[in-house]
């Protein structure tokens, strides 16, 4: 199949040649026709899948023809970061057209953005708060909107947006087109969609599982030598274009910092940047200044960075979800990619849920170097188990360094955790 089946104007032909697009994906295959002929439209996919082209494209052809300067077309997103995405998208693929764009999102001048939507657009991309602010001071009029498109809108709930969502739906015509796209349908989105959409088509690519481009393994390591193993790797597998999660804030500025020091072109993305430093690291590591990226949550469903060869779940995450769009920032459209999962003692409850969504088991690897042996591991869970997580951090990294002279023959046993070794792949691994 070719782009030419949806006879897009011109305009839109060369931008799709421009982005070097020749075979629409599953989704677009799938979501651009009923999108152009004007129904509403349910697409369940995730990141990485070429969604939004899915809907940017249609939705730019329907909007050719009509009035300019008053909002047509409302996006609405859960993170800066991804408004900031479909925005820029939008720019890219509208450039031939006179339609354009505004973004919308909190932690940034008001001021700028109410002059740019009193200038005249076609299509707002926004945050559900800022737009609520922008409506509230009467900076925004959305009665003319035509089409309305949720992204990602289970994300979009488990932020505590559906209210905010409620009340925009408010302010917009009822005789409307509606899109609605998220990677899970937790039933408060099934409500919500039922509310939203009318007879619409269903689009599902690869429910809840992850891009079959991406590699998975899981690496065993101890809890306070997972720097050490991310600096070996990043070497070993001559990672080019990085991305590490870790769970908390700190742990990713100082796990960048840490690689920073040790002589990797590495930066952080957390919730306590500013926007414009947040934005800072995004373009940096997309112009290839820095090739890591060492991010929480937050980046996972807006970074769109072509060529990203490796995902490092430095942490593992708290949901399967999250895994699946974790790992989605790697392997994207045609690409391949690889994933590795630091685990610890601990985390193979998380672990089974993931792999129970991946629909398969995970390869466990080991680094030589970084073996866990047995007694770490019944260490690691005693100790878990009996004190709070501060303390059991302290306990077991004296617990390796002091254990009793009778539990030294366990700990020269080796844990069993079905695992090939990672030089059998990488080559031999020094530290
Ligand atoms: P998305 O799922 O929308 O985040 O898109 C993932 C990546 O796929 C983006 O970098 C898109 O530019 C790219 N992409 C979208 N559609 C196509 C296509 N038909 N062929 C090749 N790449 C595409």
């Amino acid at each position: 199949m070719s782009f030419t089946v949806f006879n897009f104007h011109p305009q839109i032909i060369t931008a799709i040649e421009k982005c070097g697009y020749t075979v629409p994906t599953p989704i677009q295959q799938q979501a651009i026709p009923p999108v152009l002929e004007g129904r509403d439209l349910l697409g369940l996919a995730q990141t990485g899948t070429g969604k939004t082209a899915a809907f940017v494209l249609p939705t730019l052809q329907r909007l050719l023809d009509g009035p300019r300067k008053s909002i047509r077309a409302l996006i609405v997103a859960p993170t800066r970061e991804l408004a900031e995405q479909i925005h820029s998208y939008i720019e890219k693929m509208a450039h031939m057209t006179n339609l354009r764009s505004a973004v919308i999102y909190g932690g940034v001048s008001k001021k700028t953005q109410a002059m740019k939507i009193r200038a005249g657009v076609e299509i707002v991309v926004a945050c559900p708060g800022r737009l609520l602010d922008h409506m509230n001071d009467r900076v925004i009029n959305l009665s003319q909107v035509e089409i309305l498109i949720l992204d990602e809108a289970d994300h979009m709930f488990d932020k505590g947006f559906l209210p905010d969502i409620r009340r925009i739906l408010k302010s917009i015509p009822k005789k409307r087109q509606s899109l609605v796209f998220s990677a899970t349908m937790p039933k408060e989105i099934r409500h919500l969609a039922e509310d939203i959409l009318d007879n619409p088509a269903t689009v599902q690519i690869n429910h809840t599982q992850a891009a079959a481009s991406i590699t998975h393994a899981l690496i065993p390591v101890e809890q306070r030598r997972k720097t050490d193993l991310l600096k070996s790797i990043i070497e070993q597998k001559g990672m080019t274009t990085t991305l590490v999660f870790t769970k908390t804030k700190y742990k990713a500025k100082n796990v960048a910092q840490q690689l920073e020091n040790s002589g990797y072109r590495a930066t952080s993305i957390q919730g306590n940047l500013s926007q414009s430093k947040r934005q800072q690291a995004l373009d940096g590591f997309k112009s290839g200044t820095f090739n890591i990226l060492v991010a929480t949550d937050i980046a996972a469903r807006g970074i769109d960075v072509s060529g990203i060869s490796h995902v490092i779940n430095y942490d593992v995450p708290d949901t399967a979800e999250a895994y699946t769009h974790r790992t989605g920032r790697t392997g994207r459209a045609a690409c391949t990619g690889e994933a590795f999962t630091f685990m610890t003692a601990g985390d193979d409850k998380m672990i089974k849920l993931i792999e129970q969504t991946l629909g398969k088991k995970i390869a466990r690897e080991t680094v030589p170097g970084f073996n866990v042996d047995a007694q770490d591991r019944i260490d690691d869970e005693a100790a878990k188990r009996a004190l709070p997580a501060r303390s059991w951090n302290k306990k077991k990294t004296t617990s390796t360094t002091t254990a009793p002279k009778q539990n030294q023959h366990k700990r020269a046993q080796a844990v069993d955790f079905g695992v090939s070794t990672l030089s059998k792949r990488v080559g031999a691994v020094t530290k």
